[in-house]
Order: C-alpha cells, then structure tokens, then sequence
C-alpha cells in the first residue's frame, strides 16, 4: 500500500505545481489582455531638447474602464521647480508618474514635455529624459561600482567618483571592506533602505536628465537618514524640473507648488506656507504628521 502511497501523493504534487503554473499563466494572460503593451506612434518623433517644462492639461484616466483614477486633473511644473504631490494612499500620486513615464495611455486629456505630446515621442528618448529614484531600489548581485554606473553605462571613471560624492556615499563606501568593489545584492552585502535610496540618486546623477521624479519611499527613515538624504535631494534637484511623490511632509516643505490630491482629484494647491495658512487639507496633515514625531 505504501509503494502505491507515495507515487500517488507524488502525482498528487505534481498535478498541483502544473495546476498552479497554468493559474500563473492564466493571470499574467489576463494583465496582458488587460494593458495593452505602449509603443511607439507611425510617426514618432525623438524628443526635442528643452528646459524641462510639464503640464498635464485635464487628464483622465483608470487603469481599467470601470475605476476612473484621475477626473480632469491638471498641473503645470515650471523648468527648474519642484512639484510635489501629497494625499492619503490611493489618492493618485505615483499614477501621475507612471503616467508621465508613459507605463500607461491617458482616457482623455494631454501631458506635454516642453510643449511636446508625450504619446507623439519616441518611448526611447521621453524616458531618457526623465529620471526616477524609485521608492525601493533593485540592488543587482555586482559591485556598488558597478550598481551605480548602471545609471549610465557610458559615464567616465571620473562622473563615476562625482556621482559617488555628490550622493554623499564617500564615508560609507570606505567603510566597506572592499571600497566601491564591495558586492552587494541579494548575495553580497545588504544595504540599508537610506543608502539604497543614496545609490539610486547616484545612479540618476549619472543620468544626467532634465526631469527627476522622485517616489518616496513608504518607510519611515530614521531622522539621520532623512537628513542626510533630504541634502542629497536638494543638491540634486537642483537644475532639474523636480516631481515628488511625497509621503513624509518634511521632503515638501521647500517645494515650489504643493499639490494636494483626494481620489484622484486636486484639493488644494500652493506652497507650504500657503497651504498651511488655509488651515484645510494640507494643515490637518502636516498638524498630524507633527503629532506623530
Ligand atoms: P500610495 O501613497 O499608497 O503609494 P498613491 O496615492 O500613490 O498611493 P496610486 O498608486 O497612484 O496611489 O493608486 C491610485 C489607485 O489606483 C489605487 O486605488 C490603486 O489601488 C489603483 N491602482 C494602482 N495601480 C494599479 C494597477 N496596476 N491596476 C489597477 N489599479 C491600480
């Protein structure tokens, strides 16, 4: 009866992995079916060089027909000015980004880059020219050398050593081991979420791009951390037309338009002085983020 027991309860597990793989399949068909792949226009055209100016002109948008995400939503960003967006989670903030890196196709409405319609740009050259320092950042099994320079696989040795500065990595790379060869990466050395963040502005560094989102990362850092990134930012963004996908107020204080976003609307807008003289939205979150320090 054994002998019988364990190729049938073999056959049994077999059946099941084969079961779970066609669901996998079936699923990942679905997400397929359901966002059609971006490409690029007959007549894309590359992107044009310009000062960095975005304006989303009354965008709507869902990720599917059901779900309107954005209703009417507009906003324009200067060259060389920050935008950044706050709100409850959900309300819409890293859909604009997405949005701007054109992962998805708007409903209705325009985003323009320099005067220039985003979906007439070739998909190569708009994403060129934007940017991310994402809110987790992938480490690859490699050197940190190496991690950072994929930020441009064309720079220097010496952009290499200014982006490495310029993220205020010095004094934690010499304490490594190895230097900038030390491994890291799933197998090598495991960094925490504040240096992950200063690689990823290393790497953007070396992108050298007019325009920088920046999506911030959920996780409270500790106020070391914070500090020492927050430096990093403003260094970094300045020269560039900066959009903030901010969680913590402390990293939107200095920006030039705040952006305050309710289910996928925008509920008040202005600096952070202004917002907080109006004592609505925006002054209740900082009030409570306040509390909560
Ligand atoms: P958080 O602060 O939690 O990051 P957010 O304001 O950035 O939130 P978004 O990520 O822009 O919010 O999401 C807005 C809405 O869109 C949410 O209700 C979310 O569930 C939905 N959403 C996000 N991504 C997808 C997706 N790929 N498919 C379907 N719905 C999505």
């Amino acid at each position: 009866m054994i002998q019988l027991f364990i190729p049938l309860n073999f056959l049994g597990f077999v059946y099941r992995e084969i079961r779970r793989a066609l669901t996998d399949l079936e699923n990942m068909l679905a997400l397929l079916r359901r966002q059609p792949a971006i490409v690029d226009t007959p007549d894309a055209k590359p992107r044009q060089a310009g000062a960095g100016e975005i304006y989303f002109e009354r965008v709507d948008f869902g990720y599917t027909p059901e779900r309107p995400i954005l209703r009417n939503f507009s906003a324009r960003v200067a060259p060389g000015s920050k935008l950044a967006i706050v709100g409850a989670s959900g309300a819409g903030k890293s859909t604009i980004a997405r949005l701007l890196y054109r992962f998805y196709d708007i409903q209705g409405g325009n985003i323009y880059i320099d005067g220039q319609d985003i979906r007439q740009l070739t998909l190569e050259s708009l994403r060129r020219s934007i940017a991310v320092v994402p809110q987790d950042t992938v480490l690859f099994n490699a050197s940190i050398r190496d991690n950072i320079a994929y930020g441009n696989p064309a720079a220097s040795e010496e952009e290499i050593d200014r982006a490495i500065k310029a993220a205020h990595l010095e004094i934690f790379i010499r304490s490594l081991p190895q230097g900038d060869q030390t491994l890291v990466g799933e197998r090598g050395l495991k960094v925490s979420g504040g240096e992950k963040q200063r690689i990823a502005i290393a790497r953007v560094l070396l992108k050298k791009a007019p325009i920088l989102i920046f999506d911030e990362a959920t996780s409270a850092l500790d106020s070391h951390a914070e500090a020492a990134i927050l430096d990093a930012l403003r260094e970094l963004a300045a020269g560039h037309t900066t959009l903030v996908i901010a969680h913590r107020l402390s990293t939107v204080v200095d920006a030039d338009q705040i952006l305050v976003m309710e289910q996928g609307q925008v509920v008040e807008q202005g600096s952070h002085a202004q917002l907080l003289a109006k004592q609505g939205a925006y002054a209740q979150l900082w009030n409570r983020q306040q509390e909560e320090h």
